[in-house]
């Protein structure tokens, strides 16, 4: 028997605290207010509105794990995991914009950070400053520690040279973490991870991707040209930023999670209600019982994928083991994302394959759930691993 006294409060993972609660309806209510009207025409442009962007800092969905001390809002990572989710139910692109700026950014600069870096870039990120976080590379992906971008040490710190491919907010951040190598012969023990601000000399942001989804994400590449960093922007400790990668990428995929999570979910809210609408051979479609069977797979797989991502998260939040859970989180929901919006396509019929409706764009953007923050094979991996040993 457990002393009731000392033993630990226990909740169905779906009951969340009166301030989660708080929190995630204030975000999903600005979410349907303030984002669904823009959704059609981001996407079309692929880009984000910038007067949203500053909206969302006005929310604290920018600075969510930031402790109150700089200026952030000092919540806990399901937090954060609760605010992707709510704002990818209306557009996953907001949803990845937030996303990066916290479980991977404000995340490795909470845990990795000198003092003085913390003071430099917290309350900013917290308040105005987008940040990004670049590790891919033209020839570097699932292989991220064959990175060839250099740090050559100097006198007053370092000279960055190389190419950075595929960084999300590539477009509006001003503050990125940049993972290079010292020495390349070191292998991953030769990698360290930098904080570069935009205006810093020799580092310029190249061309934008083109995309088949999350579009109004910017998807950028960096170009580094004898970019001169101080040595007080090392973030941790030098040769030690696959300890940053790793891990922060460990945490942050339970993000992407939430992200297809929120994607799935408004795909199903769509499609609950337009089938209660459409009518053929006289009656609304939802009547039909093949049709109410389908929805019915597409309920139980979200509700299943939601469960992995909120107990990673909080496995993650009681800082117990989640590696194996975080994958297993980011797998199913990613698959989910995609089989959801592809049956709303479907039950939507033609309208489902025309831009006037909401689900042809989050059917694109599913895909991209099971590429990034590790590709599914990655994952798959990693579960094999945990689970095999
Ligand atoms: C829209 C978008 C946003 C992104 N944002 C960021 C960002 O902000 N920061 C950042 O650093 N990166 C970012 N990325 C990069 C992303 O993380 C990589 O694309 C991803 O890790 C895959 O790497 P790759 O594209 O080089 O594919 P590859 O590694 O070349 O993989 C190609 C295929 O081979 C498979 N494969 C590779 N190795 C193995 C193996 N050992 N076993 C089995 N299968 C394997 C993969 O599963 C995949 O199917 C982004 C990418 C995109 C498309």
């Amino acid at each position: 028997m457990t002393n009731s006294a000392t033993a630990p409060i226990r909740r169905a993972l779906t009951t969340l605290a009166e301030d989660e609660l708080l929190f995630r309806d204030s975000v999903l209510e600005f979410a349907r207010a303030e984002v669904a009207p823009l959704v059609r025409e981001m996407d079309e442009h692929g880009s984000l509105s910038r007067p949203l962007i500053d909206k969302l800092f006005d929310l604290g969905v920018m600075g969510i794990e930031v402790p109150e001390a700089y200026g952030g809002a000092g919540g806990t990572f399901f937090h954060a995991v609760l605010g992707v989710e709510a704002l990818s139910q209306v557009d996953p692109s907001v949803g990845v914009l937030v996303d990066v700026q916290n479980t991977l950014v404000i995340n490795a600069l909470t845990r990795w950070a000198s003092e003085d870096l913390k003071s430099r870039c917290l309350p900013r990120l917290a308040s105005s400053v987008v940040g990004a976080y670049a590790l891919s590379e033209a020839g570097s992906g699932s292989d991220a520690f064959a990175l060839t971008t250099r740090a050559a040490a100097d006198a007053e710190g370092f000279v960055l040279n190389g190419r950075k491919l595929w960084i999300t907010n590539g477009n509006e951040a001003d503050i990125f973490i940049v993972f290079a190598t010292i020495d390349p012969a070191a292998g991953y023990r030769g990698i360290t991870a930098f904080i570069v601000e935009r205006a810093f000399g020799g580092f310029t942001v190249g061309k934008k991707e083109d995309k088949l989804g999350i579009r109004a994400s910017s998807t950028c590449e960096l170009i580094f040209e004898d970019c001169r960093v101080p040595a007080a922007n090392v973030l941790g400790q030098v040769g030690k930023g696959y300890k940053v990668a790793i891990e922060t990428l460990n945490e942050g995929r339970i993000g992407i999670g939430a992200q297809m999570v929120g994607l799935a979910q408004g795909a199903l809210d769509h499609t609950i209600r337009y089938t209660k609408e459409r009518r053929q051979f006289g009656k609304p479609i939802a009547d039909f019982q093949a049709v109410q069977h389908q929805i019915a797979r597409a309920a139980m797989e979200v509700e299943a994928a939601r469960l992995l991502v909120y107990n990673a998260a909080r496995l993650r939040d009681e800082s117990l083991p989640f590696l194996a859970e975080a994958a297993m989180c980011k797998l199913l929901s990613s698959e989910v994302a995609e089989r959801v919006s592809s049956l709303a396509v479907n039950l939507y019929g033609g309208y489902g394959f025309v831009k006037d409706y909401p689900v042809e764009k989050l059917y694109r953007d599913a895909k991209i759930g099971q590429i990034y923050e590790g590709t599914s094979n990655l994952q798959l991996q990693t579960i094999a691993k945990q689970v095999m040993s």
